[in-house]
């Protein structure tokens, strides 16, 4: 396979993953998802993903103009930062955007800033690129429980606060799948052990709030979902363990954050016991004990979210 084909994935229900080009092979996707000759993209990447998604449209015979849908599930940049390129390619599409992230799209200005202070400066460029506006006229703000249609499919889309406030998550009941943007944590393929997913949270900053994100896992799965979509990255589907065990690593996230919040040169602490607890995790779940690779894999996300912990226990 060259080209486009080595980057999708298809699976049932008119559901493509495709990876966005994002730091690594397999660590971000934009779901495509096709329904009677009409199709929504499920997050996007970044700007510079853009041309994958167009060359995942040609592979799948869709026109631009057949796509209605552009979901953005949170405006962080590796789920959002190219909906405004991508917009400008689509004549008539909408972008769907939670009411708290609208106006960031509209106007990016504060969502640079604040990735600015997360990445730094030149990490920040090489990452996202330009970040193009979109116009408010293009732009569906649903209320919690709307619904959309995409050609033959009704769907849902429900707030689910706890990785971000400007969070919703999609669901399909008549397929029984939903996506769920960082909503049911992250499980790359890379961790996989013998086909068994290995699922942790993501508490990004600025929004994380533990008990929030509980509730929404347990509202996900009040829906039984079948099969549930991540971002990071596409399918998972043995969800009622992965529920269990993102809701036990969402708390033992914050009892970490809890037990340093004191303490002397607490960021750095917080890394090392995070790097600790998640390995104490992947020797259970039995993938190979080699630190080079678990912190290659881990080591993004390990700031990330010990960043975002830091800002919940300032925030308490
Ligand atoms: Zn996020």
């Amino acid at each position: 396979m060259t080209g486009i084909a080595s980057k999708l994935t298809d699976f049932a229900a008119g559901i493509t993953a495709i990876d966005v080009d994002y730091v690594r092979p397999r660590l971000a996707a934009s779901h495509l998802v096709i329904d009677g000759g009409r199709a929504a993209f499920v997050d996007t990447g970044t700007t510079h993903s853009v041309p994958n998604l167009l060359a995942a449209l040609a592979e799948k015979d869709v026109d631009p103009a057949e796509v209605d849908w552009v979901l953005a599930t949170h405006v962080h940049l590796d789920h959002a930062g190219g909906a405004g390129a991508l917009m400008r390619l689509l004549p008539n599409a909408r972008c769907a955007v939670h009411p708290r992230g609208a106006r960031h799209l509209a106007e990016p200005s504060k969502l640079i800033a604040g990735s600015i202070a997360v990445y730094g400066e030149e990490r920040y460029r090489s990452l996202y690129g330009d970040i193009v506006p979109i116009d408010e006229s293009r732009m569906f703000v649903p209320e919690d429980g709307a619904t959309i249609q995409l050609g033959g499919r009704e769907l849902e889309l429900i707030h689910t606060p706890g990785h971000a406030l400007h969070h919703y998550c999609i669901v399909d009941r008549e397929h029984s799948v939903i996506f769920s943007g960082d909503t049911f944590g992250l499980s790359y393929r890379d961790l996989d052990v013998d086909g068994r997913e290995f699922i942790f949270p993501t508490t990004t900053p600025v929004h994380f709030d533990p008990e929030a994100l509980c509730n929404s896992v347990d509202r996900l799965m009040s829906y039984t979902p079948q099969a549930i979509y991540l971002t990071h990255y596409a399918e998972v589907r043995d969800l009622n363990r992965l529920a269990r065990e993102m809701k036990t690593r969402v708390r033992a996230f914050a009892d970490l954050g809890r037990r340093y919040a004191a303490a002397p040169d607490r960021a750095g602490k917080l890394r090392n016991g995070m790097f600790a607890m998640m390995s104490i995790w992947l020797d259970e779940h039995g993938f190979p004990r080699d630190d080079s690779e678990r912190h290659r894999l881990l080591d993004d996300d390990i700031d990330l979210n010990c960043q975002g912990i830091e800002f919940w226990l300032d925030r308490k």
